[in-house]
């Protein structure tokens, strides 16, 4: 499958990864969008939440433990941070691959939209 994220997974694309299990793989937003961006994103190919089914969601809870630590480790759980996953054209999802943007580390905008 032409997928970045599953070609950032497998290594055949480079990141720079700051978490790896056996199911979820976390890694910096090559654009930043605040001092800390982090991708989250499921080993399994899910192109967007809209693949969600109860077959597979066990590990969307997992992502949000995996978010909760790493606003640990990244010294933003104090602080706040924003976990968000862009669905289909009118959120401005670019890459099909899901993916939760865990943003922090400075004041984020309040406007959700
Ligand atoms: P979205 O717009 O919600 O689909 O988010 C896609 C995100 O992927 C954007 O924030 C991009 O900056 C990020 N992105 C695209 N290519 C790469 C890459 N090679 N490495 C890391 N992040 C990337
Ligand atoms: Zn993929």
């Amino acid at each position: 499958m032409d997928c970045l994220f599953c070609k950032i997974i497998s290594g055949e694309i480079p990141s720079k990864k700051v978490y790896e299990d056996e199911t979820v793989y976390a890694f910096y937003d090559i654009a930043p969008m605040a001092p800390v961006h982090v991708l989250i994103i499921p080993k399994q190919h899910l192109s967007s939440i809209n693949d969600v089914t109860p077959e597979n969601s066990a590990v969307i809870a997992h992502i949000y433990e995996v978010a909760a630590q790493l606003a640990k480790e990244l010294g933003i759980a104090e602080s706040g941070y924003r976990v968000v996953s862009n669905c289909g054209a009118d959120a401005g999802q670019t890459v099909f691959h899901l993916h939760f943007h865990l943003l922090g580390g400075s004041k984020l905008k309040v406007e959700m939209c």
